[in-house]
């Protein structure tokens, strides 16, 4: 069963799954000390009620929502909407840093000041196992970072609980990459490592690129690409990111590619206004309208496309317990 906000669900019934989303990206000392001004907290849960419900309209059925900490996850807001929207939603675990985790972290662990076992590592397996910050709704993605920094000793220690509460409930683990530095490719050498099997791996945001070696290579090792960041055309457009898809379509690759935005129905740190601005396309609603029709022109099939945002989602949230690689 996939742990979804309202309870397990069977695999089967999650149907079109945009992977890789965002309902509210906040920063609670920010939030809480320097509101920003285009964040309405009255409005916010009706917002994105709306706005996953339009999904629905358009056939999508399940999503997760990636926002771990260091991106301001609030579970409690999210039930609300979670209860009220017509799709499935997913919550995550892990941590969003690609350089060092708070102050906390540098006195508690092992051999640290407070002594003692690392507590990212309960602190994953219990959203996964029990339930995220004293609600029933248990995490059913873990998330891990790495960009321009490299795996610094803070990321390799969030990657290192990831892997560790990988293998021991099942759940799947994707990645945040900087694909421009092919680092993908590290992230994959230290989470199999560390015993995680590679198929149980997505390496997100590989759609930034359009380095089909490198593509191939990650792919070919197990893992699925996050081709995730449709309607980011201030990264890439979204023309070159479907092309992308349909060269590696033609290669025999639509078992092995997962399709979504990493969108938000709000977020601090690029605020609707600047989204409207500079980037319209990015919304939850760009792949059913926009990229879907694009694929489809471009020669992709039904059954491609059927595989890409259904039966491969569904594949990776199944938790597959206790195996290692
Ligand atoms: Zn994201």
């Amino acid at each position: 069963m996939v742990q979804t906000f309202r309870g397990p669900v069977q695999p089967d019934q999650l149907g079109s799954t945009l992977v890789h989303e965002h309902v509210f990206v906040g920063s609670p000392e920010l939030d809480l000390n320097f509101p920003h001004p285009e964040w309405e907290p009255d409005t916010a849960v009706d917002r994105a009620v709306t706005a996953l419900t339009r999904l629905r309209d358009l056939g999508v059925r399940t999503v997760v929502d990636l926002t771990v900490l260091g991106l301001g996850r609030d579970v409690a807001r999210l039930v609300p909407v979670a209860e009220r929207a017509p799709v499935h939603l997913i919550a995550s675990t892990g941590y969003y840093t690609a350089d060092v985790l708070p102050p906390f972290f540098r006195t508690h662990g092992p051999g640290l000041l407070v002594d003692g076992p690392d507590p990212l590592i309960e602190f994953f397996l219990h959203d996964i196992e029990e339930g995220i910050a004293g609600t029933a709704v248990r995490a059913g993605m873990l998330k891990v970072v790495t960009d321009e920094e490299g795996i610094t000793e803070d990321v390799a220690r969030v990657m290192t609980a990831a892997a560790v509460a990988a293998q021991q409930t099942g759940v799947p683990i994707t990645t945040h990459s900087r694909p421009a530095l092919r680092n993908g490719l590290d992230q994959q050498a230290f989470l199999q490592k560390r015993g995680v099997p590679l198929d149980r791996v997505v390496i997100g945001h590989s759609g930034d690129t359009e380095d089909l070696t490198y593509l191939r290579v990650l792919m070919d090792a197990g893992s699925t690409i996050g081709m995730d960041r449709f309607g980011m055309e201030h990264v890439l457009p979204d023309e070159r990111r479907v092309a992308t898809v349909l060269a590696l379509l033609r290669l025999g690759y639509a078992d092995r590619m997962v399709l979504s935005h990493d969108a938000a129905c709000f977020s601090r740190v690029t605020p609707p206004s600047w989204r409207a601005a500079h980037a319209p396309h990015w919304r939850f609603e760009n792949l059913p309208t926009r990229v879907v029709p694009m694929l489809l022109a471009g020669g992709a099939t039904e059954d491609e496309l059927h595989q890409m945002t259904v039966v491969n989602p569904a594949r990776l949230l199944t938790p597959h317990p206790k195996r290692t690689s």
